[in-house]
């Protein structure tokens, strides 16, 4: 047994917000109340700390198969549980993708050996082809929670339509990263620092808000659920929010680095501040906060992207691979950039890192209750921290490394297990 003693008990689900114990045993809570004593339990003494349900990431990659130079399974869900998250979402673009029955199996297999729940999507498409759908009702029956061919974005309008009157039958959806290829030059600048300094043709935001405009579109004349992964413009938010007025079935998360930073990043941290969609303009970050407030994006998703640092230290930036590893500064970048600076609340915060990615799966997460899982995360969240080149990720690249940030995750426990002690 664990107790949890004189936190500040924080659930997005039911709105308690108060000083209370938590009693865990056999993976469940068994009770949360103002005062319990228990014989013989493990205590945890959480005075002063925030104790709220365990942190879900709907949006990582973890490079099993085929890339785990860069990061594998077990790092990604050891990084995972440092940034206090205890339900990750792997993205399918591995090596080979995670197309079919057979590959799943062997990434699920490997997932269960991890401490925290790490699930997967499989890909829309065939090997990212771009053409031909997955079987999505044997990947959903292989144990797939969803679809994405994350990274490629979709460039056929029919494929589109298609992937989403599949999901819609089969009562699930698909996660889409929009980028028009057709509309988009060098990824991973925005591009006005991508004229102005680097002197290329960068990524668009026409490239963004154009796809998702028709996509959108799509899932309102299908009425399937869509959901649109890290969006960055300032349109975008607003193309979403016309979607959801019509009554689209469209969702959408933004990443912590797109409401935390802008492209100047790219001036003092170089090719770790390369990702796509690239972190844009302070008007489309202030716009995209706007949205979190708002209520249009209700999912904060991280797009933990490890890459090695040979392969981020290139000479020539265009060159580097785009992404940051992000599942270790997650929690800090939202306390810092959206709590202390009085975006959100720390309940709201809570909710879209927890309640709402978690009831966008249908996953038994996010919250706590009695008889709930015992998925919880404890962490300091007004210490001041200083983001040091150590992670517990395969990889480093990371563009807040020198940075001081809000708070501490001190505690992350899954299934009742402290799966992480700082
Ligand atoms: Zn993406």
């Amino acid at each position: 047994m664990l107790l949890i003693k004189n936190g500040r008990v924080m659930d997005p689900k039911s709105d308690l917000d108060q000083v209370c114990d938590v009693l865990v045993q056999d993976g469940k809570i068994i009770k949360i109340a103002p005062e319990i004593k228990e014989e013989g339990a493990e205590i945890i003494d959480a005075t002063g700390l925030v104790v709220a349900p365990g942190l879900v990431d709907i949006h990582v990659h973890f490079r099993e198969p085929g890339q785990t130079h860069k990061e594998d399974i077990h790092t990604g869900a050891l990084a995972a549980a440092a940034g206090g998250f205890t339900t990750v979402v792997m993205m399918a673009n591995t090596s080979p993708t995670i197309s079919d029955v057979e590959t799943l199996q062997e990434v699920l297999h490997s997932a269960a050996k991890e401490k925290i729940n790490v699930k997967t999507v499989a890909t829309i498409t065939k090997n990212f082809n771009g053409q031909d759908l997955t079987d999505f009702k044997a990947l959903l029956e292989a144990g797939a929670v969803g679809f994405s061919d994350d990274g490629i974005p979709l460039e056929s309008s029919k494929v589109v339509k298609e992937a989403m009157e599949e999901a819609k039958k089969l009562n699930t959806f698909i996660s889409l990263h929009e980028e028009d290829p057709g509309l988009n030059g060098i990824l991973g600048f925005n591009e006005n620092i991508a004229k102005e300094h680097f002197h290329i043709c960068g990524a668009t935001g026409v490239a963004e808000y154009a796809m998702m405009a028709r996509d959108v579109m799509i899932a309102y004349a299908t009425k399937a659920h869509v959901h649109i992964q890290h969006l960055s413009k300032e349109e975008s938010v607003k193309v979403v929010e016309f979607a959801q007025r019509l009554g689209a079935q469209v969702t959408a998360e933004v990443a912590p680095q797109h409401f935390s930073k802008t492209e100047a990043l790219l001036l003092t941290q170089g090719s770790n501040a390369k990702m796509n969609p690239p972190l844009r303009l302070e008007s489309d970050r202030r716009a995209v906060i706007e949205g979190l407030k708002s209520g249009v994006i209700t999912v904060i998703a991280t797009d933990h992207a490890p890459h090695h640092a040979d392969e981020k230290n290139v000479e020539d930036i265009t060159k580097a691979p785009s992404g940051m590893t992000g599942l270790e500064t997650s929690l800090s970048l939202g306390l810092t950039y959206l709590v202390e600076a009085g975006e959100l609340s720390l309940m709201e915060l809570l909710e879209k890192m927890t309640y709402n990615p978690a009831k966008l799966y249908n996953f038994e997460a996010g919250y706590l209750a009695e008889n709930g899982p015992a998925d919880i995360t404890i962490f300091d969240a007004k210490v001041d921290r200083f983001v040091d080149s150590y992670f517990a990720s395969k990889a480093a690249n990371s563009p807040f490394i020198g940075e001081t940030l809000k708070g501490q995750v001190k505690y992350t426990i899954c299934k009742g297990q402290i799966v992480y002690q700082n």
